[in-house]
């Protein structure tokens, strides 16, 4: 269980009094990938993802036990009857990888990632050097650069891009404070020609802001996701930011009632890779801790 602490220093007006952000649950690109690969083993028998379909522990395992397992490149696909492209989408070298081994793909792509694509691509084409916010080694970002061309780049703070006509775009799980942050930056180069695109998802944007306004109102905030989730990290830096303490769990079993016991108000948020099951655990054992939990 990792434990931060903001800068704090509410009323504790009730004790356990648990509130559970909203949205909460799979969005809509997570779920719409599990269902793809789901249907697609019922269709084509033995499915793989290419990487982990979502950053979940509980999902994935879920999945395993189903037969569906990850992979972490085409050629290790071996004799499959699909491969399934996973929210995050790919570079699109890898889907002609794909072509040239015989390997079927079902494209889960979410909509949202391939529309940062298509932005990426259509600045490329149109003479725009390409500056993608948002973290270098994530799955999704990869994918964009690979739609970006040369040079594609990842922004890095303080450093001015060798191009005159600069385009920006965001990974979808960016929060809008990073976005700006990084636009005024590169503005201070006056470069001929800075066109920025808001591509961060909506879906990501309703959970940061239900995030912060929780947090405001919470003595301790439970972020429950896998750790390798990006928007489930977000979300906890959000909420330590707006003074809250976190906990940030990747299901029940870390919780223990010695650090929950007394506390007054406590707030519940998750990540969109978060099953709502989990979630509902996580706030039932924070609202009775002294019942064990579920
Ligand atoms: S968070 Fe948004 S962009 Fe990412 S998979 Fe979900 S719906 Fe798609």
């Amino acid at each position: 269980m990792a434990e931060a602490r903001g800068g704090g220093g509410k009323r504790a007006v009730g004790r356990n009094a648990v509130r559970v952000a909203r949205p909460t649950g799979f969005c809509f690109g997570v779920e719409r990938a599990i269902r793809l690969a789901r249907e697609g083993q019922r269709r084509f028998g033995r499915i793989v993802t290419l990487g982990e379909v979502v950053h979940n522990p509980q999902v994935l395992s879920e999945l395993e036990s189903e037969g569906i397992r990850a992979v972490s490149s085409p050629r290790q696909a071996g004799k499959v009857g699909a491969l399934v492209i996973r929210a995050h989408g790919c570079p699109p070298d890898v889907l002609e990888t794909c072509a040239g081994l015989g390997i079927r793909i079902i494209d889960a792509t979410c909509p949202y990632v391939r529309k940062v694509q298509s932005v990426a691509r259509r600045l490329k084409e149109g003479g725009y050097a390409v500056v993608v916010v948002g973290e270098r080694d994530h799955p999704e970002v990869r994918s964009i650069l690979g739609y970006c061309g040369r040079p594609g780049m990842v922004y890095t703070p303080g450093r001015r891009v060798r191009a005159e006509k600069i385009g920006v775009v965001a990974q979808t799980t960016m929060s809008r404070e990073r976005l700006r942050l990084a636009v005024a930056d590169l503005s201070r180069f006056r470069y001929t020609e800075l066109r920025v695109f808001d591509t961060i998802c909506e879906e990501v944007t309703a959970r940061q802001d239900a995030a912060a306004k929780i947090a405001a109102d919470s003595e301790l905030v439970i972020v429950v996701g896998g750790r390798s989730s990006a928007n489930t990290s977000r979300l906890a830096e959000i909420a330590a930011e707006a003074g809250a303490r976190i906990l940030h769990v990747e299901s029940v079993s870390e919780l223990d009632r010695g650090r929950l016991a007394g506390v007054g108000h406590i707030g519940v948020i998750a990540g969109s890779s978060t099953p709502a099951w989990v979630v509902r655990e996580v706030a039932r054992f924070a609202r009775n801790p002294s019942q064990g939990g579920p």
